[in-house]
Order: structure tokens, then C-alpha cells, then sequence
């Protein structure tokens, strides 16, 4: 059976024939886990190789061998990680040496050896230049910006799948708080926010996406407010925006409370923020640009006099990491294509008064946009 990251490498490896490029050392953790799944937190790299199409190769063991133009698809990584190694990535050969970089370059093929540039220090480039210069069989160093990147845009089934569980999780460590009265005057910003952190963990969250934002009464104002001893009280909007890992991947959702009957203004800011997000989840369809879905959203806000109150992008991508491409703002080419999983997140902001903040992940599939965070999106009134 073919593992999902077999044939994220096999995209990877068309991308490097395109490209003109003989093999891929990736340096980006991130990276090096989608393609892979080695879950390690530091010293893994891996070299594609372009012309290696993996099947009847010898896999599955410690591979001493660097000679150089060997072709081969390798994992390296140190011997701290040799069990870890074995058991998560069992289909590939795996070197154990460091450092990672220099013993991937030595084995690397002839020719032209893409690096990506925005995870390699300049000073590892350095040291990899001169292994470069030192191989008898030589290899130029080519600068490459995006190519795992670019096919993490379009998520398969098993990502799918994951982002749809930590979804879940946060759905259901809100429902709970809600329903323990966990939002209520009297705590502060860091109870609540703690209290939905400890909730998504117990729920089978590795950890949460991001720092847990709690933003009450005249907070909520600003977009990304960290929890303080603030305390709730009466008549405050309370913004909640927060998100869980489940098996690497970042669900990320907003909702916004008030507590007791909201005043006109309050109301008059959720039914907007409310319009403008469904306006946004209608445009966000394959072939939709960035700057088109983000205008969606933005135009209704604008038309009802609160354009400057909506300082930021209407969503981002979500995955293996929070904030990925493509990015649905202001001038974005961005094109949205089925099972690209993006947030929409409209707010209006009111400095010193509150702010209103909706935000659901979702995937777009060819019909439109779906949601995959499912709590309901009508003013909740606590
Ligand atoms: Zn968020
Ligand atoms: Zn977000």
C-alpha cells in the first residue's frame, strides 16, 4: 500500500523535474514531517531525489552508505532519534550522522542540489558550499523557495481528516466550558483561558494551536490580545479565538460572547461581522482569488461604515502549521482550489468600547466552502 507521504514525495519529485533540479535537501522540520511523518523536534532532514521513484529499492534499514550520485531518497537524522527514526519512517533508508546537512550533500546525486532557502541558516550555506567544492563529482547549490510548500497547499484525505478532529476538539472543549459556566463575570481573562486550554488537552489535543486568546469587554477590541488579570464583567463582548493539534494539525476558531443582554451596538457589530463572514464562506470557491473572497467580507463591512474597524486579512490557511498559504487578504493572487483548508475570520474592532471576531476553519471543495468547525455562529448570550 502507498503511504500518504510516498506520494507527497512523488509530488515533490515532479515539482523538482519541472524545476530543473536533480534532488531537494529539506531542511524545514514541517516539511521534512509531511513528507515523511517523523514527528521529532529537532535533527531531521531529507534528501529527494528526482529520478528516484522508491519502489524495489532495499528500504527499511540503517544506510551507511554516502556514496556520492547514489540517487537515493534518503532520511538522516542523529542517534538520539535512531528508534524514533525506525518506527516512523520505515520506508526509506535512513542515515544516522550529523551534521544531517553535510552527510545528505555527500551522498546527493551529481548535478544540482535545491536548498530551501528559508529555513538554511547562512551559516550551515556556508559550510555546505564548501562540501560542494570538496565532492568529486559536483553539485551546484540552487536556491529554492516554496516546493514542499506549494504542495501542502491541497491537502490529501489523512489531513483532511486530521484538521476535522482538532476541529472537533475545540468545538467541543467550548461547548463544555460554556455549559460548566465556565465564561462568567468574576474570572479572569486567564482562567477562561486556561480552562479551554486544559479542556481541548483532556479532549485529545496535543497541545493548543496557539496561544489560547481570551479578550474581555473593552479588549476584545484588540485583535490579538493575550489573556490578562482582566475581569469579566456584565455587559462585556468576550472573545474567544483558539484552536487544537491533533496528530500535527492546527484547528483554528473564533466565537465571541457577550455576557447579558447585549447593548444596540453590540448587536449591530455581531449582525454585520455575523453577514460578512457567511458572505466570505460564500465566495471562498475554487478559482476565487485571495483579494476576491477577503473583498467579500470586507465590502459589506466598509458599506456599513466600519472599513478601518477591519485592520487585518479575512483568513489563512491552517495544516501542519497555523498560519500557512494561501492567504485570503488585500491583494492576495492566491487561487483557491478544491481541499485547500483556509479560516474566515471577519472582525470589526471598536478601540476602548469591544470588538466582534467570527472565525470557522474550513475546506473548500468544489461546490464551495465547508466548515469544519461546527459550533453555531448566532450571538450567544451567557
Ligand atoms: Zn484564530
Ligand atoms: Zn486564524
Amino acid at each position: 500500500m502507498t503511504s500518504p507521504h510516498h506520494t507527497r514525495r512523488s509530488t515533490v519529485r515532479a515539482a523538482l523535474a519541472a524545476a530543473g533540479i536533480d534532488a531537494l535537501l529539506v531542511t524545514d522540520l514541517v516539511n521534512v514531517r509531511y513528507l515523511t511523518g517523523f514527528t521529532g523536534s529537532n535533527a531531521a532532514l531529507l534528501l529527494v531525489t528526482a529520478d528516484d521513484e522508491e519502489p524495489g529499492r532495499a528500504h527499511g534499514h540503517v544506510d551507511k552508505a554516502t556514496d556520492e550520485a547514489d540517487a537515493r531518497t534518503r532520511f538522516c537524522t542523529d542517534g538520539r532519534y535512531t528508534v524514533q527514526a525506525q518506527d516512523q519512517v520505515p520506508d526509506l533508508p535512513r542515515l544516522i550522522a550529523r551534521p544531517s546537512d553535510v552527510a545528505l550533500l555527500r551522498g546527493a546525486p551529481a548535478g544540482s542540489v535545491g536548498f530551501e532557502a528559508r529555513s538554511l541558516p547562512v551559516a550551515a550555506y556556508d559550510v555546505l558550499q564548501a562540501v560542494a567544492r570538496e565532492r568529486r563529482r559536483p553539485v551546484s547549490l540552487r536556491t529554492t523557495l516554496d516546493v514542499v510548500e506549494g504542495v501542502r497547499l491541497v491537502k490529501d484525505a489523512t489531513e483532511i481528516d486530521a484538521l476535522a478532529r482538532a476541529c472537533a476538539v475545540a468545538d467541543r472543549a467550548l461547548a463544555e466550558l460554556i455549559a460548566a459556566d465556565g465564561i462568567r463575570p468574576g474570572r479572569t481573562e486567564r482562567e477562561v483561558g486556561l480552562d479551554l486550554d486544559r479542556r481541548m488537552r483532556e479532549l485529545g489535543a496535543a497541545d493548543p494551536a496557539f496561544e489560547t486568546i481570551v479578550a474581555a469587554g473593552a479588549n476584545s477590541a484588540i485583535p490579538h490580545h493575550r489573556p490578562t488579570a482582566a475581569v469579566l464583567a456584565p455587559g462585556d463582548l468576550v472573545k474567544l479565538d483558539f484552536g487544537a493539534i491533533v496528530d500535527g494539525y492546527h484547528s483554528d476558531m473564533t466565537r465571541t460572547v457577550v455576557l447579558g443582554e447585549p447593548a444596540a451596538w453590540q448587536r449591530e457589530i455581531y449582525d454585520l461581522v455575523h453577514a460578512a463572514q457567511a458572505a466570505g464562506r460564500a465566495a471562498c470557491a475554487p478559482g476565487a482569488t485571495g483579494d476576491a473572497v477577503d473583498a467579500a467580507a470586507r465590502d459589506l463591512i466598509a458599506a456599513a461604515g466600519y472599513g478601518p474597524e477591519f485592520a487585518h486579512g479575512l483568513g489563512h490557511g491552517v495544516g501542519l502549521q497555523i498560519h500557512e498559504a494561501p492567504s485570503l487578504a488585500r491583494g492576495s493572487a492566491s487561487i483557491m482550489a478544491p481541499d485547500m483548508c483556509v479560516t474566515v475570520e471577519p472582525g470589526v474592532y471598536l478601540p476602548g468600547r469591544g470588538g466582534v471576531r467570527i472565525e470557522d476553519s474550513g475546506v473548500i471543495r468544489p461546490d464551495g466552502y465547508h466548515v469544519l468547525t461546527t459550533t453555531s455562529k448566532d450571538l450567544r448570550v451567557l
